[in-house]
């Protein structure tokens, strides 16, 4: 199960803004956004003007990032969502979102996606009664999504349900006493609030 391991904020301020990688120090003023707003490396003052073709590539990595996805997983979901009936854009969004480790965090158990799939990786969460381990199991309408017993209680996730950071969305709903999370149906693209044009994406694997 690959994943980035080097420094997240340096993710943002490539960026140029705040993507939420690290929970509640995203909403304090060490954020690095707030204190180095510009590309990091030797040169990250010093950047041109975007072409096209960067525009497009960096709204493709804002969304890699935001959802912690490596690339060749990104393409899979890409071709996925190509498939589908719909707007492949959406649809490529809409299966981002489905992950359990973003549930996990759109739900307020965890602070942060990382937060999520670091929960689900180490046994802490269940689907319909069973543990699942995968951060990138695809939920589906009906799903109950649950701390398991031993984890119910665990101070962390008591922090993070009193944060209240973020509202839950629509297509979820939540039971924070039983620890317990409910897909209601799938999200639509106005309930996936996150600053990327997937349009751009569409047309930059398009091409
Ligand atoms: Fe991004 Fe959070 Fe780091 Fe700020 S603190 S740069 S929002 S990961």
């Amino acid at each position: 199960m690959a994943r980035y391991r080097d420094a997240k904020c340096r993710l943002c301020r490539r960026e140029g803004m705040k993507l939420f990688l690290k929970g509640a120090r995203c909403f304090t003023d060490k954020c690095a956004i707030e204190r180095r707003n510009y590309p990091p490396g030797q040169h990250g003052l010093n950047r041109g003007k975007l072409t096209a073709f960067g525009v497009q590539l960096r709204e493709k990595q804002k969304a890699k990032r935001i959802y912690g996805v490596l690339e060749g997983q990104f393409r899979k979901y890409f071709h996925w969502a190509e498939r589908e009936r719909g707007v492949t854009g959406e649809n490529l969004l809409k299966l981002l979102e489905l992950r359990l480790d973003n549930v996990v965090h759109r739900l307020g158990f965890a602070a942060s996606r990382r937060e999520g799939r670091q929960m689900v990786a180490h046994g802490h969460l269940a689907v319909n009664g069973r543990k699942v381990s995968v951060p990138s199991f695809l939920v589906k309408v009906g799903d109950v999504v649950q701390l398991r017993p031993n984890s119910k209680h665990a101070p962390r996730v008591d922090d993070n349900l009193n944060a209240g950071r973020g509202q839950i969305p629509q297509w979820l709903e939540v039971d924070p006493n039983e620890r317990k999370g409910f897909v209601r149906s799938l999200p639509l693209r106005e309930d996936i609030q996150i600053p990327v044009s997937e349009q751009l994406i569409v047309e930059l694997y398009s091409k």
